[in-house]
């Protein structure tokens, strides 16, 4: 048979997500009987309120089927730039607004409107597993800085200002964190935007998809809020899945400059041609109605954190930076790595620890390497107070089984 080439290089360059791929390995393993309990999946566990669906129902009934504006229908857009004034003080127009088929498509636009071949992406790590490959697949080059729990996971000023180069384009902020939970406060920020005052040419994405999920004392803050000066180079990424438990209708929002939300728009006037309607009527009734989803599910966020938190303590060798926002643990298990399993196995790697506490201990997690820093493992507690009980349960034996 001849070959023929099917991948371009692009393609080559990227992995298939990787907490998607545990996830379906779990999912496989459920198929065939296997008792597997899933924390690899970054995806609330609720159904999306009642109030969504119908609103999502009574809008195709009356016929809002059709395709809408590539920048997503009028409606929503104000509504969106209505969320911006009430929630965080911040006033955009509706054509400051562009909808998008879930974040991680705006993230897609963002790249391939405004990055030239070789052009960097700051990217502070650990950070979320699908920006390094969104920004390879638009030809950027993501300048990954490490930013180590000693330091909170967080970037420093220092670090920030020795990463700039001329071929810088974007710095990219995640706040609450996938994977860490850490918030940054108004103050870093602030001290942040500092640094970016003197490097006019840079574009700031603030991905702040987990706005409404913060666990403890420290607030969620708006990078435009603690930096309102630079609000005319920033691009302010949210939606709905998180907050609303609405992964599956894909509804992402972002705001910023318009002429970078010009050029998103004209971008998914070819490609999407616009986001799905009947989303985007879910998406108008999220937001404009009743918000006690949102106050109840943080609240149970809240109350699984603890138990995770509590747990993950108790386990000898497992160190854990507490949370402060989103639904994500993230031990460091270094301590664990070298030992070996009861069959002589040696687990030297993250990586092998995740897929030995999914083979023994049932417990699917994804492994810190793939979000840019080794010896931690990720755990998502978007599911069921029982299921953690019984997950953190099989953790702890499965790591008490490996010895030295
Ligand atoms: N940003 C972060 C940090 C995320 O964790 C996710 C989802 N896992 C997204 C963006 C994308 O969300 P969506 O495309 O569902 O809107």
């Amino acid at each position: 048979m001849n070959s023929v080439k099917i991948q371009s290089e692009r393609v080559k360059s990227i992995q298939s997500s990787s907490s998607l791929t545990i996830s379906a390995i779990a999912k496989e393993m459920v198929a065939r009987g296997e008792p597997v309990i899933d924390l690899s999946i970054g995806e609330p566990d609720f159904n999306t309120p009642a109030h969504i669906v119908e609103a999502a129902y009574q809008a195709m009934l009356a016929g809002q089927t059709r395709y809408t504006a590539p920048a997503g229908t009028e409606a929503l857009r104000q509504a969106v730039a209505d969320k911006f004034r009430r929630e965080n003080d911040l006033a955009y127009s509706a054509q400051q607004i562009s909808i998008g088929n879930g974040a991680k498509q705006l993230l897609f636009n963002a790249f391939a409107a405004t990055l030239e071949q070789g052009d960097e992406v700051i990217i502070p790590a650990p950070y979320w597993v699908s920006y390094a490959d969104i920004v390879r697949l638009n030809g950027g080059v993501p300048v990954v800085i490490n930013c180590p729990e000693q330091q909170g996971f967080k970037l420093t000023p220092q670090q920030l200002q020795a990463a700039f180069t001329e071929r810088t384009r974007w710095v990219m902020f995640n706040s609450p964190c996938n994977p860490t939970g850490m918030i940054y406060t108004r103050e870093e920020f602030a001290a942040l935007g500092e640094v970016l005052l003197r490097h006019p040419d840079v574009l700031i994405l603030s991905d702040e998809i987990y706005e409404h999920i913060a666990l403890g004392n420290t607030p969620f803050v708006s990078f435009v809020q603690a930096c309102p000066a630079l609000k005319e180079r920033t691009m302010v990424l949210n939606g709905v899945s998180k907050a609303y438990a609405m992964t599956g209708w894909r509804l992402g929002y972002a705001a910023g400059p318009q002429e970078l939300i010009m050029a998103l728009n004209k971008l998914q006037s070819q490609s999407t041609g616009c986001p799905s309607a009947i989303s985007q009527a879910a998406a108008l009734a999220a937001l404009q109605g009743p918000q006690d989803f949102v106050r109840e599910a943080t609240a149970e966020y809240r109350a699984r954190g603890e138990l995770v938190v509590r747990a993950l303590q108790s386990i000898s060798g497992l160190t854990l930076a507490v949370p402060d926002g989103a639904f994500y643990a993230f031990p460091n298990c270094a301590a664990y790595l070298g030992k070996r399993t009861p069959q002589g196995q040696l687990i030297s790697t993250d990586t092998e620890l995740v897929r030995y506490l999914l083979e023994e201990g049932k417990v699917a997690t994804v492994p810190g390497s793939a979000f840019g820093i080794d010896g931690y493992i990720r755990l998502s507690f978007a599911t069921s107070r029982a299921n953690l009980e019984v997950a953190l349960g099989r953790i702890r034996d499965t790591l008490a089984s490996l010895s030295q």
